[in-house]
């Protein structure tokens, strides 16, 4: 039942690469999701679990909601701890690069791992990886880079091998990417994985609350003004739009993980099957975040519109540019896009 999804000759071809290398790095995608560090935080624990030295990388810092997260403050930060990052990255035998499909994905670090001369190998479920890896275990059929993980640890060493710590990094990953199995999780072998994962002791109820029980004050206030003055819905296009501008961003004094999950609220209202969130994160630099339900392809309309990318229900992009150039971009796919969004 879980032998699918990675091929046996990939397995053998990790195993041989882990069985000859002692250092391992493991790097992770800007702006980490609960994913990301999830199965980074897991792979890390199980090669440590079995002897080798390894490490987690990250571009940027992880939000405050992941911190509870074990090994979580282990993870060395490039933003923050520059000089250490390069040397890990610089002296690793093997670079794992997980949750993310081409190099730039990493932002600040994407310099130091490819100037590396580890080989580089990956663990990923987006389309179209880059051709930048020794070994690519790269699986879209995948809820989540957890997921493909726990099957990583499964079938080279058992069921055994499985720590309740690496269990509980695994479920937050599988957790966050399906939105707590509200899709991307039709899947007979996902509720499998989950109940080996329960088999370890991991409270998952404890996880949902650690994870979404967690909001500050701000988000809390933050969401009544988004949803009272500034969601707005475009009926004939079943689209919804967010904008935060920086200074609103700064009025509520919003920090890192405040708007996570905003994006998918209007999704709530009946008959939406597309909605955009644009944040202006600094003056000039707007990260957009798409969603989408059903069959509507908002990756396509990422890489099309925001020069990005992603998940057929999850993707995102950037302007750099000012909120009116960014609204109008919206305007521009949301025309582009009419017949998709309301064909029947
Ligand atoms: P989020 O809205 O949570 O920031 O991002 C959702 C998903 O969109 C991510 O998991 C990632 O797959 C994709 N994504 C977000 N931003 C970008 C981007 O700038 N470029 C690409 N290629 N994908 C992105
Ligand atoms: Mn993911």
């Amino acid at each position: 039942m879980l032998e699918w999804l990675i091929p046996q000759e990939q397995m053998d071809a990790l195993r041989t690469i882990i069985n000859e290398n002692e250092k391992f790095v493991v790097v992770a995608h800007k702006n980490p999701d609960g994913d990301a560090v999830g199965s980074s935080l897991a792979m890390m624990l199980y090669l440590r679990s079995i002897g080798k030295t390894a490490n987690v990388v990250l571009p940027n810092s992880y939000p405050e909601f992941l911190a509870w997260l074990p090994a979580a403050s282990e993870m060395v930060v490039y933003e923050t701890a520059e000089e250490h990052a390069r040397e890990l990255v610089a002296a690793a035998d093997v670079i794992f690069c997980l949750d993310f499909n081409s190099i730039p994905r990493l932002g600040v670090l994407g310099d130091a791992v490819a100037a590396a001369s580890a080989p580089k190998v990956l663990i990923d479920h987006h389309l179209h990886p880059e051709d930048a890896f020794l070994l690519s275990l790269s699986a879209p059929e995948a809820c989540s880079t957890s997921e493909l993980v726990f099957r990583v640890i499964y079938r080279l060493s058992g069921a055994g091998a499985l720590s309740q710590h690496m269990a509980q990094a695994i479920y937050t990953g599988m957790m966050t990417d399906t939105g707590s199995f509200a899709y991307a999780s039709n899947r007979k072998d996902i509720y499998l994985i989950v109940a080996e994962l329960i088999a370890t002791g991991i409270d998952k109820d404890l996880i949902y609350r650690k994870v979404f029980y967690n909001y500050s004050t701000s988000r809390l206030r933050l969401m009544g003004y988004v949803l009272y003055s500034k969601l707005k819905f475009y009926p004939k296009s079943n689209a919804a739009l967010i904008t935060l501008t920086h200074d609103e961003l700064m009025r509520f004094n919003v920090s890192k993980g405040d708007t996570e999950g905003l994006v998918n609220m209007p999704l709530q209202k009946k008959g939406v099957r597309f909605s955009c969130f644009l944040r202006e994160e600094l003056p000039g630099k707007i990260n957009v975040s798409l969603r989408s339900v059903g069959d509507f392809p908002c990756n396509t309309l990422a890489a099309e519109f925001f020069g990005g990318g992603g998940h057929k229900n999850a993707s995102g992009g950037e302007v750099h540019d000012t909120m009116e150039v960014a609204v109008d971009k919206f305007l521009k796919a949301l025309n582009a896009y009419r017949k998709e969004l309301t064909a029947e």
